[in-house]
């Protein structure tokens, strides 16, 4: 069928979703599993549009297109993060609500795929129309939503205010006092520590976990492409624990500084200029030249699609640690492979996002806060166990991380949905 939003996304965007089908195609070149199974992961197991009307500060009515895809439950109450974005569309939300299916499938917690979104550009929304559209998107879904049946999250363009008013709107609806029906809230709302950091703070222990396999050197020479909660963490993760942060970028551009970026310093410079650019030290470098800095670790925090079969062939990193979801094109991550770069891939390296949003899940309905410590306790083991798992299977199979990955977390649903 014509999708009616084709024309207004970018190429590489609408792709999401069949990128997405051609990994799981790829694993069943390397492992046997049910033919039914698999013609049940080719879809998901509702894909809901909503419209929101929102009155705007000028008094006008304007209708936004929005989402929810729960894709996968075998394991637990669908699980999945909003985006809002003005290129988000039906398929892109498919293909994100598929990965987080696996991804809390390879990490091993009770939750199962879901994702969900709207098309907007929120910088151009009043934080007055942000709320309303928050709260509109909330009223759609009240039905399908709850803390045992679909649990949203932030993701892109979301913050913990806006998951702060989405819970408000859904106990005002059914009278949920739990707040467990979203994660990533503000922490004086049922927050959970480190919830803030836990993405990019994942991403670290998966590497941690590997480094050594991946024959890393001790201090590492690392390039991230994205300067939101993913990739501004991981700059200042990676940086506190000693290695080399020599480009980082942002929507608008990058940066470089071959001795190392001063992370602190520049988180800073950027909250109070909104921009990268100009910091002190360092040089202008574009997205495509980013891609291609010779460097120990690339990772790309940012969108799909970034790294394909055109531009593959010009990074010269030693290892890729994917925080964004689908940076790598399943065209680029053969070569790869081939090239003998390793791909840790975002079902495992971004899975500390959603892990935290679980123990919020738990602790929500336990009635506990736990402590900053005792949750990255909880998320190391989690990880550090996972990443072992992940890379045993990829050795036993002489596959890819990302191929390792995927026969982890379908072994599990499998055995869950028989
Ligand atoms: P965010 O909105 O906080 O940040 C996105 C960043 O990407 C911004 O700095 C933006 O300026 C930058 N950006 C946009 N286009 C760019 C481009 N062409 N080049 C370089 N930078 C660009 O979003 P986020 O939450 O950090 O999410 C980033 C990625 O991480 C997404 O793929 C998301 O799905 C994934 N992720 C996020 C979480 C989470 O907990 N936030 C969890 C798992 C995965």
């Amino acid at each position: 069928m014509q999708n009616p939003f084709q024309k207004l996304v970018p190429k590489q965007i609408y792709n999401a979703f069949e990128n997405a089908m051609k990994q799981l195609e790829s694993v069943s070149k390397i492992k046997k599993f049910d033919k039914e199974f698999f013609a049940r992961l080719r879809e998901p197991d509702r894909d809901i549009r909503i419209s929101i009307p929102v009155k705007m500060d000028n008094g006008s009515i304007k209708i936004f297109e929005g989402y929810r895809v729960e894709y996968n439950n075998a394991l637990g109450p669908y699980k999945g993060g909003i985006r809002f974005h003005p290129n988000t569309e039906v398929n892109e939300v498919k293909a994100l609500a598929f990965w987080m299916a696996l991804k809390c499938a390879v990490v091993g917690i009770p939750m199962g795929g879901g994702k969900g979104g709207v098309t907007v550009d929120p910088k151009k929304l009043s934080k007055k129309e942000l709320e309303k559209l928050s709260r509109g998107w909330v009223r759609r879904l009240s039905d399908i939503l709850g803390p045992h049946k679909d649990v949203p999250a932030p993701d892109v363009n979301t913050t913990p205010e806006i998951m702060a008013w989405m819970a408000d709107e859904y106990g005002k609806i059914t009278g949920d006092k739990t707040g467990a029906v979203i994660t990533g809230k503000p922490l004086d709302k049922g927050g959970s520590e480190g919830r803030g950091t836990a993405t990019a703070q994942g991403g670290f222990y998966v590497f941690e976990a590997l480094k050594k396999e991946l024959k890393l050197p001790k201090v590492c020479t690392v390039v991230i492409q994205g300067f939101g909660n993913a990739g501004s963490n991981a700059a200042d993760i990676w940086y506190n624990a000693g290695h080399k942060v020599i480009v980082v970028s942002d929507s608008k551009g990058g940066i470089y500084n071959k001795n190392g970026l001063d992370i602190p310093k520049l988180l800073e410079y950027k909250k109070s200029t909104g921009t990268l650019s100009g910091f002190s030290g360092s040089k202008d470098i574009t997205n495509q030249k980013l891609l291609a800095t010779e460097c120990d670790l690339l990772i790309p925090a940012a969108f799909e699609n970034e790294i394909t079969n055109t531009n593959v062939n010009k990074v010269k990193t030693k290892v890729i640690l994917e925080l964004a979801n689908g940076p790598v094109t399943p065209e680029a991550d053969e070569i790869l492979f081939k090239k003998n770069i390793p791909v840790i891939p975002d079902i495992l390296a971004n899975s500390g996002g959603v892990a935290v949003s679980y123990f919020e899940w738990e602790q929500n309905l336990k009635k506990e806060h736990w402590s900053e410590k005792k949750v990255f306790e909880k998320l190391k083991k989690l990880l550090d166990d996972s990443a072992k798992k992940v890379s045993t299977n990829a050795k036993k199979s002489k596959t890819s991380l990302r191929m390792g990955a995927f026969i982890l977390a379908l072994e599990r649903i499998q055995k869950k949905i028989k």
